[in-house]
């Protein structure tokens, strides 16, 4: 039987450098086979010009790079690109690149599907299937950062992690992931750039915070009232609002940096004075500030965005409480490309 070959970027660069000195070579060629595994992104052993043909035909017989492909890309006349990205075992998971004037901002996922049942999200509809690897969620900003330079003249300036997948449910991987992506020997961006967006796991928020993590937190709340959010997001059934909020002072008091709650107002859901006030409420207990995201219509059509009249009273509120709070429009809507409409379908 064939041997099966390994991925070579599940090797640290410790194990690289073993590799070789294992095989009668010198430690320095696993730092020349890792910057050109990470920092110069390259998917073929042909292109490690500085090594020569009997090593690149070495690691050929030992390993191989897997790595994704961009299977479908669809531009939205805003501008938002929407990537179907093709694993190495052809399963499918979405990226999207989103410009504004003066940055792009990719929006990568975490987990083939998702596990958590949140009733309004697309990819909630897809069962989830697997975790993504470090090098599947590298790849995803690579190819964006490859579409900014392409298409908007400029590199790529901030990461989500706001597409497809729960990123605390694969927290080693994601934290894995963006290590290398910040590391001036992977692609050398600041960790201030990039957000990690969740659903709210009070555990491994306190996780992140004692790994002292630097760059930032958003949280999906949409209510601040137990029995509404619960409703909304199955999870808010096992970990309730008191206990998200604990970890979350525990996020702030370690790491001093403010969240941001993503909020989308529903129409008959949470779109009453009361539903604001106890947004007030909860805010008022640890530093943070609110972006109120549109609500982007899935199929079903179950849920539908709030009158503008609620979100101004949303505005009013919070502001009148001096919380700061930002209103999102949404992008790539006509390529199903906008928060919670990615689901692997193509129009
Ligand atoms: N699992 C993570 C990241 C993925 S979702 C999380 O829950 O935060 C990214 C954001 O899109 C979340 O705030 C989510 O609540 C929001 N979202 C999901 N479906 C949406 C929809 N149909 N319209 C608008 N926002 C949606």
């Amino acid at each position: 039987m064939l041997k099966q070959k390994q991925d070579i970027r599940a090797l640290t660069k410790e194990q690289l450098r073993m590799f070789f000195i294992e095989n009668g070579d010198k430690s320095f060629r696993g730092n020349q086979v890792y910057e050109w595994l990470w920092h110069k992104a390259t998917h073929s052993f042909d292109d490690m010009t500085n090594l020569s043909k009997e090593t690149r035909t070495m690691l050929e017989e030992n390993f191989v790079i897997n790595h994704i492909e961009v299977d479908q890309m669809q531009r939205s006349n805003d501008g938002t690109i929407k990537n179907a990205i093709k694993l190495h075992d052809s399963l499918i998971v979405e990226s999207v690149l989103i410009p504004t004037e003066t940055r792009t901002t990719a929006c990568v996922s975490s987990q083939v599907g998702c596990s958590l049942d949140c009733n309004f999200c697309a990819t909630a509809r897809l069962k989830r299937m697997r975790n993504l690897n470090p090098d599947e969620i590298y790849d995803q900003v690579v190819a964006i950062d490859q579409q900014s330079r392409l298409y908007h003249n400029h590199k790529l300036s901030n990461i989500v992690f706001m597409g497809m997948g729960e990123p605390l449910l694969n927290y080693k991987n994601v934290l894995d992931a963006i290590d290398k992506i910040t590391s001036d020997e992977g692609l050398g961006m600041s960790p201030k750039r990039i957000t990690l967006s969740t659903v709210g796991i009070p555990k491994m928020i306190k996780k992140l915070a004692d790994d002292e993590v630097k760059f930032n937190l958003a949280v999906s709340l949409h209510s601040a009232i137990d029995e509404v959010r619960s409703k909304m997001m199955p999870i808010n059934e096992k970990s309730n609002l008191a206990e998200l909020l604990e970890a979350l002072q525990y996020w702030y008091n370690k790491t001093k940096k403010i969240i941001t709650f993503e909020y989308v107002i529903w129409k008959g859901i949470n779109d009453k004075q009361k539903d604001a006030n106890a947004l007030v409420m909860y805010c008022k207990q640890v530093s943070s500030k609110v972006n109120l995201i549109e609500y982007n219509a899935i199929d079903d059509g179950e849920f539908q965005q709030a009158a503008k009249e609620a979100t101004a009273m949303y505005v009013k509120t919070l502001e009148a409480n001096r919380i700061v709070v930002n209103v999102r429009r949404s992008r790539g809507k006509d390529i199903d490309a906008a928060c919670g409409q990615l689901a692997n379908k193509t129009s």
